[in-house]
């Protein structure tokens, strides 16, 4: 802790709201020492996957944003890229440098948990910091997770005549992302939004990805950009189809189709799973209600849709750009 007036005060709260929370993880990552000291120590047998991510308020969340959809989706963003990995997540680290009231943080941590209990991962550590009081508007929100990784599936090692796969809609939280300020939100707006602020990485096919998929990535940017990383590390060409793209009614109610489509192609924040499998495994696709969009070629690195076309022709940007 830092950066406390009230050193017991803040105490209190870490107390509160973020320790002794439930044990999910039944992985092979074991706890030498719980979160609580100095130190968590842990001890493991197998692989361990680590990523860590940020969100940044007024740039992935807004001030007015609900907390408890910022708490699921800080915790369900990260986990994405454990599943992505075809990890199994274990447990996770928190970092918390925020300018909010108690009100703010209770709401916060309940959405945290409920994204901790969906995706079976346990909260073993952290810090909390509070921003001086003239910096405003500057909540950052740091997660660490950590799974199990017996099978790692990469990004480089897609082969020619895999399908392409997505495991679930895509656009929707982009479509989100203009609804962040409207006020009055009606039911399929709702819908959207939702999409947004609790995302379900398919945390069900993490293991049997790992086994099956041969590279993987998850759709955080938009799904061409995401899907061109996978392209260049593998040295492969990507075609798709765009009649395949899977859309939800809400966002094919409340767009045109056109735009529905940019928003699934470039729009970003999905946090479903983008994948190529040898077409050997097509019943368990069909099993899995997962989607087959395109294959993978030999040829110049580059994406095409179902005409041939380079889609760098039809669109300004593949995805979300970070800087
Ligand atoms: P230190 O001063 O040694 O960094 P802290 O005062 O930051 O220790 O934290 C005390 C204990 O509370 C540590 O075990 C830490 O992991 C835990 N902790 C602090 N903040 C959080 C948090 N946001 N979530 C979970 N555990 C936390
Ligand atoms: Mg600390």
């Amino acid at each position: 802790m830092s950066n406390s007036p009230n050193q017991s005060g803040e105490y209190d709260l870490i107390a509160r709201y973020f320790q002794n929370w439930p044990k999910y993880s039944n992985t092979q990552i074991k706890t030498i020492v719980p979160n609580g000291d100095d130190c968590l120590v842990i001890q493991s047998s197998c692989p361990i996957a680590i990523s860590v991510d940020s969100i940044v308020e007024n740039v992935h969340f807004l001030t007015s944003s609900p907390a408890h959809g910022v708490g699921y989706r800080a915790l369900a963003t990260a986990v994405s890229d454990l599943v992505a990995m075809g990890a199994t997540p274990s447990f996770f680290t928190l970092a918390l440098t925020f300018n909010k009231d108690e009100a703010w943080l209770k709401l916060f941590s309940e959405g945290l948990k409920q994204a901790a209990n969906d995706f079976k991962i346990d909260l073993q550590g952290g810090d909390t910091t509070r921003c001086k009081k003239t910096s405003k508007n500057t909540s950052v929100i740091t997660v660490q997770v950590h799974g199990e990784c017996l099978n790692p599936i990469k990004r480089s090692t897609a082969k020619v005549g895999d399908l392409i796969c997505v495991t679930g809609n895509l656009g929707d939280a982009a479509a989100a992302v203009l609804l962040l300020e409207t006020e009055h939100i009606n039911a399929i707006q709702q819908t959207l939004l939702n999409a947004f602020y609790y995302p379900k990485p398919p945390i069900h096919l993490s293991k049997q990805l790992s086994t099956k998929a041969h590279s993987a990535i998850d759709i955080s940017d938009g799904l061409l950009a995401d899907l061109m990383h996978i392209c260049k590390k593998s040295q492969l060409q990507a075609k798709i189809d765009r009649t395949k793209i899977p859309l939800s009614v809400a966002l094919k109610q409340t767009n045109t189709a056109a735009q529905a489509l940019t928003f699934a192609l470039t729009g970003g924040d999905d946090y479903q799973v983008c994948f190529t499998i040898d077409r050997s495994q097509l019943d368990w696709i069909k099993q899995n209600n997962i989607f087959v969009i395109g294959e993978m070629f030999n040829g110049v690195v580059d994406i095409l849709d179902e005409h041939n076309q380079s889609f760098t022709k039809h669109y300004a940007t593949l995805g979300y750009q970070h800087f």
